[in-house]
Parts: C-alpha cells; sequence; structure tokens
C-alpha cells in the first residue's frame, strides 16, 4: 500500500531492524525499542485477519515473548495490539506490540519506553534473535 511505513519497511524501502521474517508474518524492532509482530499483506488491523493469519501473528508473538524473556532478562512481557484511532493505533497496517517489562519500571499502568541508542538497538535485537535461536519453552 502506497504511503504505509509498514509496507515501505517491508518491501525494503525504508530501514528497520528487522528481527524475524518469514512468508507471512514479519518482526522488527519499533521507534520505542520493543518487537512488533507485523503481517506482510496490509491489513488495517484486527478486524480483516482471517484465522490462519492470527494463529500465525500468534505463534510469533508467544516466541518473541520468550526470546523477550531470556534475551533481554525481562521480568515480564506485555502484549498489547490497537485498532482504530479511538484504540491508539497510529499506525493503520496490523502490528501487535511485544513488550519486555522489569520491576524496576514501576509503573504497571503506563508504558515506559525503553531508552536506547543506535548500538543499544543493535544490543537488543541481537538478544532477541539468539534467544529465538535457542527456542526456549515454557518456562
Ligand atoms: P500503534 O500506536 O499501536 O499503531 O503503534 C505504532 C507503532 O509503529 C509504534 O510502536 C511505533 O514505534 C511504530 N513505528 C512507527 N514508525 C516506525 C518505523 N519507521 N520503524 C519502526 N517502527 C515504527
Ligand atoms: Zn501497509
Amino acid at each position: 500500500m502506497k504511503d504505509c511505513i509498514f509496507c515501505k519497511i517491508i518491501t525494503g524501502q525504508i530501514p528497520a531492524k528487522i528481527i524475524v521474517e518469514t512468508d507471512d508474518i514479519i518482526v522488527f524492532l519499533d521507534l520505542k525499542n520493543h518487537p512488533l509482530v507485523v503481517t506482510k499483506k496490509h491489513i488495517a488491523n484486527i478486524y480483516g485477519l482471517d484465522d490462519l493469519l492470527g494463529a500465525q501473528v500468534m505463534k510469533q508473538a508467544i516466541r518473541l515473548a520468550r526470546a523477550c524473556k531470556k534475551g533481554l532478562e525481562a521480568d515480564g512481557v506485555s502484549i498489547f495490539q490497537n485498532n482504530e484511532p479511538a484504540a491508539g493505533q497510529e499506525v493503520m497496517h496490523y502490528h501487535l506490540h511485544v513488550k519486555p517489562r522489569w520491576h524496576k519500571d514501576k509503573v504497571m499502568i503506563n508504558m515506559p519506553d525503553t531508552a536506547a541508542d543506535e548500538a543499544e538497538r543493535e544490543d537488543i535485537v541481537s538478544k532477541i534473535m539468539a534467544a529465538l535461536a535457542q527456542n526456549h519453552h515454557g518456562f
């Protein structure tokens, strides 16, 4: 879709820190330094997702949650997903947030961003990818 920032990432027109890529899904680091699970097909929001693609999104979310826990030593992981502006959706291309959380965040309702410069963003990505490769299971 023309003028869609996520479609431009998917087609390589603009750069992103890509963590996972399959035929149907791409995962990259968002601007606030946590992974987004994104459909490659331009679907605006959850209302247009079919069951099979929804299952693929959740499969990646599960793997990413484990990888954030292990790779980034997160104390917890929040999964959230906004549909339509009224719900806070800013990019109208389906994506699900996988946000590592730490006790030290203290704030449980608001979700503070992870401060990170370019080198730290690289480090976050490489730690998540290393943990993904180890394929941790239920812990
Ligand atoms: P939402 O408010 O749920 O629609 O979230 C929008 C998400 O898009 C946020 O997590 C942003 O950090 C992310 N985002 C916007 N532009 C980019 C970009 N160029 N690269 C990576 N993530 C982006
Ligand atoms: Zn798009």
